[in-house]
Formats: structure tokens, C-alpha cells, sequence
């Protein structure tokens, strides 16, 4: 069993100003009857409308809530970082991340605080279907989390979003962890501790588009391998021994027809085709390993993930609009 009083509601903001008051309007009615101490966490993700401006408008209605703004956009995995940071600087027994974008159902959230009281210490609200995604969209991330689950050691539960309730002690082993490159859904999977999945079925994004493009997402996915797991150096690996062993049975087998039948036509094809495919496999292989060097260049700066530009809470004056 686990005891709540508080609840921290954890919203990354990256231009969500049309839907900012439509979404505090339905969560605090959501939240009402759970009879919790209610405080928002706004982080504002560099945006460049009145998101700011707008939910800093609403604070003096939420006691003990507050905007945090960085100072740029650094990505949505920085900015619910920021935000677990200035939850846990604050009174909270528990933290619920949701998007600003009412994609993310408030009304599940009482459920999930029953399931936190009943035990769970992280409850995940999982995407129970995705009628709204695009074809295209749908196939991709269906690639992605088989080629993820199969290349990186941890396991990530298609479905398993960012919604999701966690016990205080879970938001601070994560926040514990102040890597540059964040894929927080292995994180999540990494720290462990006991978790419930409960499906919830998301809806289409209130207003504005989705931030994340196909770019964004391959790159999502390189570092979401390249953070959990060498499997791939390992492949190349293979691949490279594999070829080698090959081209030495090849050679062993000219050797000898020569020596048997005597010499042969030169194969200018063949000796081509070979020096452009191993030539290939080289370089794919240098590039994978600039890869993980560059990664442990970057960590080794040792950057904070994320910069805050001002924290605005109740009683700082409103928010002047960027
Ligand atoms: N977001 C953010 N920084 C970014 C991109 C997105 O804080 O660089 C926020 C965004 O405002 C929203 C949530 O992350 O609250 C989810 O983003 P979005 O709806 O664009 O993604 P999708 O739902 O399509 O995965
Ligand atoms: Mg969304």
C-alpha cells in the first residue's frame, strides 16, 4: 500500500497555447473528487506563442503551482526532467506527467492514484489503440519497437507513453540519472520498481500539430538504441567475421583451381563488386562506432540536460509574452 496526499502534475509545453486553459479546465475538474492536494508543474519548452503567458494567467487559481521556463527548446524528454526536478523541490507524494495537448485523458487519473494507493508505485497509463495516428506513423512505430525490443537490453512496451503516475521514490531514481541523451521510456524501464500498465484509450490532439516530425523520430530511435545497448558494435562485429571467413574460403578455393587448372581470366567484376560491398560494410561499421564515441564525448561535458530561464509562481507578476 501507498499513502498520497499530494499530487504533482507534471505539463511540457512547446507551443500549446490554444489548448493550455481547455486542458487546466478539465483536469482540475477530473481531479476534484480524489480530494488530493493538486499542484501543476507548467514547463514552458521554449515556446514561441503565449503558452507562458497564458497558464502563468491561471496560477493564483492553482495554489502551489508554477511555470517553469527553459530557456530554450530542448526537446520534450528535457523538459519533463525539468519538471520531475521542480515537483520534487516541492511537497509531493506522487508526480502525474500528462501533454498539454488533451491527447492524454485527465479523467483516467483517479484511477490511476487508486492503483498507486493499491500498491503500484509506477502506473502506467497505456495507449490503448492508435485509431488516430496516421498509416504511416502507425508502421513506423510498430518498426521501432520491434527493432528497439530486439536491439536494446531493456524492454519497452509499445503503447508505454509518457503518461504515466510515479511514487516519489521513482521520480527521484530518475532524476538521478542526468544523461544528455534521454530516452526516457528505457529509463522508465531501467529503474524498475513495481509498475501496473492500464490501458486508456488516448484522444486526437486538441488543437495545433504534433512537434514531432519523421527526422525527430529516427533520431529518437538511433538514441534510444545507442543509450541501452552495444548490440549493434556487436553486429558489425559478426558481420565483419562473417565476410572475412568468406572471402578466406573464396581465396583458399581460387588457390586452388589455379594450381589445378592452371591461371584464369581476371575477374575486374567480381574484385569491383568485392571492394565496393566491403568498402560499404567499413564505413557503416566506422560510422556506428563515431556513434557511441560521440555520445561519450558529449556526456563526458557533463552539460546540464536542460537550462531554466525563470520559474514563475503565484504572487511573481504576470508573465511578459516572448
Ligand atoms: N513537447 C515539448 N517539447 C518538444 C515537443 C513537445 O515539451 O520539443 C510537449 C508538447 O507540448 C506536448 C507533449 O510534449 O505537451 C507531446 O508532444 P506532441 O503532442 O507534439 O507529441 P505526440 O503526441 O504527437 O507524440
Ligand atoms: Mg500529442
Amino acid at each position: 500500500m501507498n499513502s498520497i496526499n499530494s499530487l504533482a502534475v507534471v505539463v511540457p509545453m512547446f507551443n500549446e497555447a490554444q489548448s493550455i486553459d481547455r486542458f487546466i479546465d478539465r483536469t482540475v475538474l477530473a481531479l476534484a473528487a480524489t480530494g488530493l492536494d493538486i499542484r501543476f508543474v507548467f514547463v514552458d519548452d521554449g515556446s514561441s506563442d503565449d503558452s507562458v503567458a497564458r497558464a502563468s494567467a491561471r496560477l493564483p487559481e492553482l495554489p502551489g503551482s508554477a511555470v517553469v521556463q527553459l530557456s530554450r527548446n530542448f526537446g520534450k524528454e528535457a523538459a519533463l526532467l525539468a519538471g520531475l526536478d521542480a515537483a520534487l523541490a516541492g511537497e509531493c507524494d506522487a508526480i502525474v506527467m500528462i501533454d498539454a495537448d488533451l491527447q492524454h485523458p485527465p479523467e483516467a487519473i483517479p484511477k490511476m492514484v487508486e492503483e498507486f494507493r493499491n500498491g503500484n508505485d509506477v502506473v502506467i497509463a497505456s495507449r490503448a489503440s492508435r485509431t488516430g495516428d496516421s498509416f504511416a506513423r502507425r508502421s513506423f512505430t510498430k518498426l521501432f519497437y520491434k527493432s528497439i525490443n530486439w536491439l536494446a537490453e531493456i524492454p519497452i512496451v509499445d503503447g508505454d507513453g509518457d503518461f504515466r503516475l510515479l511514487g516519489r521514490d521513482v521520480v527521484e531514481a530518475l532524476c538521478s540519472l542526468r544523461e544528455q541523451h534521454r530516452f526516457t521510456k528505457g529509463l522508465y524501464s531501467w529503474v524498475g520498481f513495481q509498475q501496473l500498465r492500464m490501458p486508456v484509450e488516448y484522444e486526437t490532439r486538441d488543437a495545433g500539430e504534433s512537434k514531432f516530425r519523421y527526422g525527430p523520430l529516427v533520431a529518437l530511435a538511433l538514441n534510444a538504441v545507442t543509450s541501452f545497448s552495444a548490440k549493434p558494435l556487436r553486429i558489425a562485429l559478426v558481420v565483419g567475421f562473417a565476410i572475412g571467413t568468406l572471402s578466406l574460403t573464396y581465396a583458399v578455393w581460387i588457390a586452388l583451381q589455379t594450381i589445378g587448372f592452371g591461371k584464369d581470366l581476371p575477374g575486374y567484376a567480381s574484385i569491383f563488386c568485392g571492394m565496393m560491398f566491403l568498402g560499404g560494410v567499413q564505413l557503416m561499421g566506422i560510422g556506428l562506432l563515431g556513434e557511441y564515441v560521440g555520445r561519450t564525448y558529449i556526456e563526458s561535458k557533463s552539460r546540464p540536460p536542460y537550462l531554466v530561464k525563470r520559474v514563475i509562481s503565484k504572487g511573481a507578476g504576470r508573465a511578459r509574452q516572448d
